[in-house]
């Protein structure tokens, strides 16, 4: 496919993704680049994507190679979200949303993930940065850290563990594994962000306390006191400490809290931009984040490998008010 990659719209740990323009119809995507040299997490990321096809994942449009000032770049094509990540939506709606509209897109989500964990394929960064709106409502996207999930398989170590802190399992934070229920729990995370527009943990200072604390303390995140019991309950079921009593994304489509929610995108007002020609919104974009995403090899016990997550990343920035963004992790296994 012949295409003209235009301006950038999102930059993440690992990628920049522009959007882009068809060079035979006037369909926009968009692509999500690297260097073909460091591509191995954006081609495994296209061979999820590409076996996918649901209303509540991002669309797969294609790949190629391409020579852009000299380098090969390894291109990713799929579907332009024009109103770009839930967590701008938060911030669109105010900093937080109401229950009605969180009732809204977290059924959305839910729809995506059942989707995925029945195809035996974990997401394994979920929030809210990873999930793209637009005018069908919730889409999830950014699927550089999933994974197929052996059941059979029960080691950590097999494939290697990825996502965001702030969003972590407490299995996940220990190392000892990371499949579809530290996607639900990184679910509640992303509906407390919705509910509050702030962070599943507060009063952390350093990546190192917060991974212990989510690890080790046997607290949950706060579940906001404002929202409803049905609501509370919801939440309550995704943010089990212990993943086998955590809720799996069927049971949750039954839960009541999104059994009674018919609500339709167009019961709320939106500000957000429609076209790629009215998207102010993407030229304030931060361009660029460089750090270093591949993190830890060998681990002699739980609470090292905490540790270890914790100081190789204590540079980062944790707080949620500078831009907005969390960093995703990856542990290499290589
Ligand atoms: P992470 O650090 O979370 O691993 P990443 O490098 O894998 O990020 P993505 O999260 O896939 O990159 O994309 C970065 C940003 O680009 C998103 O937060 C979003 O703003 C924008 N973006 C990605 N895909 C699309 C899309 N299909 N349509 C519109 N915007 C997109």
């Amino acid at each position: 496919m012949d295409w003209t990659r235009g301006h950038i719209i999102g930059h993440g740990s690992s990628a920049a993704v522009s959007v882009a323009k068809s060079s035979f119809s006037d369909e926009v995507f968009a692509v999500k680049s690297v260097e073909l040299s460091k591509s191995q997490l954006l081609q495994k990321e296209q061979k999820i994507l590409s076996q996918l096809s649901s209303s509540y994942i991002v669309s797969y449009k294609g790949y190629d190679v391409t020579k852009e000032n000299n380098k090969l770049l390894f291109n990713l094509m799929m579907e332009y979200m024009p109103d770009g990540t839930l967590s701008d939506e938060i911030q669109k709606q105010g900093g937080q949303m109401n229950e009605p509209l969180i009732g809204y897109y977290t059924k959305q989500i839910v729809q995506g993930l059942e989707y995925l964990h029945s195809r035996s394929i974990a997401h394994c960064d979920m929030k809210g940065q990873n999930i793209l709106v637009g005018k069908t409502g919730a889409k999830i996207a950014d699927f550089g850290c999933a994974r197929w999930i052996d059941p059979t398989e029960r080691d950590g170590d097999a494939e290697p563990i990825g996502g965001t802190p702030m969003f972590m399992a407490p299995e996940v934070a220990r190392g000892e594994e990371q499949g579809c229920p530290a996607d639900i729990w990184g679910l509640g995370c992303t509906i407390i962000e919705m509910a509050t527009g702030g962070s599943p943990w507060t009063n952390v200072s350093t990546a190192a306390s917060l991974l212990y604390k989510i690890a080790f303390s046997g607290q949950s995140p706060v579940i906001p006191k404002f929202l409803s019991l049905q609501a509370k309950d919801f939440l309550n079921k995704c943010l089990r400490r212990d993943s086998k009593e955590r809720w799996t994304a069927k049971q949750l489509l039954k839960h009541p809290f999104l059994e009674s929610n018919s609500t339709t995108i167009q019961d709320f007002e939106t500000s957000s931009p429609t076209s790629i020609l009215d998207q102010d919104i993407w030229n304030s974009v931060e361009e660029s984040e460089t750090m270093n995403s591949t993190i830890l090899q060998t681990f002699s016990s739980p609470l090292q490998r905490v540790r270890e997550l914790g100081s190789d990343s204590a540079e980062w920035n944790w707080r949620w008010n500078d831009d907005h963004r969390w960093i995703t992790v990856r542990r290499s296994n290589q």
